[in-house]
């Protein structure tokens, strides 16, 4: 039998195109043909489990051969193998039955895999890299005969007899120049680790030695002889497709190794399994993420029906789980994930509601479970929750019940205990609960100090992402503000009606404020003397919380305003207290120089306490102090 056909007069020019438009990703070739061929075996697989087909299934695997010499690829399975009526059926008509809309739009794709994924041109990717495609096939239909099928890359194809004496499927890429980099077996071995690691059929791809015990010499010693084993590069089970109920922590634990080698062990997992209204399962990891989350992402990937599709997850992950690692698979999520595409697309939407409310629902179950373990876990978690509630509306409404707050000595607050803990003391007179924290318990020791001596408590806020979270709790919790605790002196912070007057006169403090101003000598420093209590530092120095906020929006990357407070110099409010002794004391001094250097020194050591001192300012308050001690 021999037969020669046109494949379709719309698509005269289709492999021209399918080459070159879709070049960048040829490599995504492999990854379909062996698609298919786990196709076919699984397929018989269902029909021998439903009786339809009684033969011997015998061992299914598929296999990929490499030959250097012939420069051909082989990809062969034992699946149902097809007549040449199918081939024509399949190969030549199906697959190219999206080819007149598939000739409209390839002006319009951005990539391989929105073309290879929207047209089912599955198949015809072994174009993008052969000159010739060979089909070798045996239907596993009783009397079946052997077909061969024969395409050099035009519109052309040629069926013949086939030479095939055993059920399944041949395909033979004969490689065009520029594929041969795929004769390379490192090469043919990372893609089909990439794409195939976890496909349901064992993909063989040539062999390797393994040692096997083989008796005992002569002095009674073990004796191994080296055999040669099929190489499967698959791991057909992977835990996504099981039950959780059959599953271990030792088993995710096995697992995530496998993905991420050099990771360290993730904190907890979440194991997803929908099938309604759309089809998800598989396990997002929480990692161990610290602070660097930049280079964490990109760690979830993306496979359909087991077969890999891409870590690129934006868009059916919701933004702030990014930083989670795992598996998603969905036969739901369209293979050619492009932006666009997805966008669109309704399951995506409900997906990634999905993903989020297990997430939350994980999280909430943690902390209602084991509040302690929970708390240990809080810097890593705490990333992602922060992260969340700022980015999504609706997991903040989830995660409020479960977000956790810190103080400086180390207690852990949920939004409401917390409330509780401060409103009685920090209420101000417009009765706004201000909450206070510190981004540095070293820097702002002094301020934290002066202002537990009063009662209040003082949050620890020194992740990267709290400057952001604070004014998302701004704006979300009533009536509360929160404020740094070196933002002002401890009685402006939070604001009361008793008011402690300044025991100087106007005169006095018109005088005060000059010979600041004139030891200070900074135009960036604008000195303030107000009446504090008299056990509070003489002179306290502050940056405004609203001018401080935006300067460290600007820094973490906020646009537009933001860069103009960027570009701002640091501004700082010296706050000199009126009613401490050394201000009687220098307002008695008679000699100027040892007022300025009085002034000096009370300047210099409010700036100290901050760490604020350095340089020649720093050297100048040694020798001052030197000189006062001596004096
Ligand atoms: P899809 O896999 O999306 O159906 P393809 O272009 O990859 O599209 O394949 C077209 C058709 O060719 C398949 O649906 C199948 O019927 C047939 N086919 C391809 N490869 C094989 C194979 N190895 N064994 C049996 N049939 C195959
Ligand atoms: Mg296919």
């Amino acid at each position: 039998m021999q037969e020669k056909g046109n494949i379709s007069i719309h698509t005269e020019n289709i492999f021209p195109i399918i080459k070159k438009f879709l070049y960048s990703d040829n490599e995504i070739f492999l990854r379909e043909l062996v698609s298919n061929a786990v196709d076919a075996t699984q397929k018989l697989k269902r029909l021998a489990s439903l009786g339809e087909f009684k033969g011997e299934t015998g061992e299914l695997m598929v296999e990929v051969k490499l030959d250097k010499d012939q420069k051909t690829i082989t990809i062969s399975d034992r699946g149902i193998g097809m007549t040449s009526e199918e081939i024509k059926k399949y190969i030549n008509q199906v697959a190219f039955s999206g080819a007149t809309e598939f000739m409209e739009k390839f002006k319009e794709a951005k990539d391989a895999n929105e073309i290879i994924g929207k047209f089912g041109l599955g198949f015809y990717s072994a174009f993008m890299v052969s000159h010739k495609v060979e089909i070798n096939t045996l239907s596993y239909q009783e009397g079946a005969q052997p077909a061969r099928w024969i395409c050099d890359g035009s519109t052309e194809f040629e069926i013949t007899d086939g030479d095939r004496t055993e059920r399944g499927t041949d395909i033979i890429l004969h490689l065009n120049e520029e594929a041969e980099e795929f004769l390379d077996e490192y090469r043919l071995r990372s893609i089909l680790d990439k794409y195939c690691r976890f496909l349901p059929v064992p993909i063989k791809f040539g062999t390797r030695t393994e040692r096997e015990p083989d008796g005992e010499d002569e002095e009674g010693k073990p004796k191994f002889k080296e055999i040669e084993v099929d190489d499967i590069i698959n791991n057909t089970a992977p835990i996504w497709t099981k039950a959780p109920s059959e599953l271990k922590d030792e088993d995710y634990l096995d697992f995530y190794r496998e993905l991420y080698p050099m990771s360290e062990a993730p904190l907890f997992w979440i194991h997803l399994n929908v099938d309604y209204p759309f089809n998800l399962t598989g396990v997002l990891y929480f990692p161990k993420v610290k602070n660097d989350f930049e280079l964490q992402r990109n760690k979830i990937k993306l496979f359909s029906r087991q077969v890999f599709i891409t870590d690129e997850v934006k868009d059916i992950v919701p933004e702030f789980l990014m930083l989670l690692h795992g598996v998603i698979d969905s036969p739901d999520i369209p293979l050619n994930v492009s932006r666009s595409f997805l966008q669109a697309d309704g399951n995506v939407k409900k997906i990634n509601n999905y993903i989020t409310k297990k997430v939350a629902d994980k999280l909430n179950e943690l902390f209602k479970a084991d509040r302690k373990g929970y708390e240990e876990k809080w810097i890593d978690i705490g990333l992602f929750v922060k992260y969340g509630m700022i980015t999504e509306e609706k997991f903040y409404d989830r995660a409020k019940d479960f977000v956790l707050l810190q103080n400086v000595k180390k207690e852990f607050f949920t939004l409401p205990e917390y409330k509780e803990k401060v409103q009685g003391l920090q209420t101000d007179k417009n009765d706004t609960v201000v909450y206070l924290y510190s981004n540095d318990t070293g820097k702002q020791h002094t301020f934290i100090h002066t202002a537990e001596k009063k009662g209040y408590d003082v949050l620890e806020m020194n992740s990267p992402i709290d400057t952001h979270f604070i004014a998302q709790l701004e704006q979300k919790l009533e009536k509360t503000s929160l404020k740094r605790v070196d933002a002002d002196v401890v009685d402006n912070l939070i604001a009361k009606d008793e008011k402690i007057e300044s025991v100087l006169s106007e005169d006095q403090s018109k005088l005060v404020k000059e010979l600041f101003e004139k030891a200070i000598n900074k135009t960036t420093m604008n000195v303030e003397v107000t009446g504090l209590h008299p056990e509070e530092l003489p002179v306290t120095v502050t940056m405004d919380e609203f001018m401080r906020r935006m300067k460290d929006m600007a820094r973490t990357g906020g646009g537009g305003m933001m860069g103009f407070y960027g570009n701002l110099p640091d501004n700082y409010k010296v706050s000199v207290n009126g009613n401490h002794k050394l201000i009687r004391r220098m307002l008695e001094e008679k000699d100027s120089e040892t007022q300025s250097r009085l002034a000096r020194q009370a300047f210099d050591l409010a700036l100290l306490s901050q760490g604020m001192l350095t340089g020649a300012d720093l050297t100048d308050f040694v020798n001052r102090s030197v000189a006062l001690i001596g004096a």
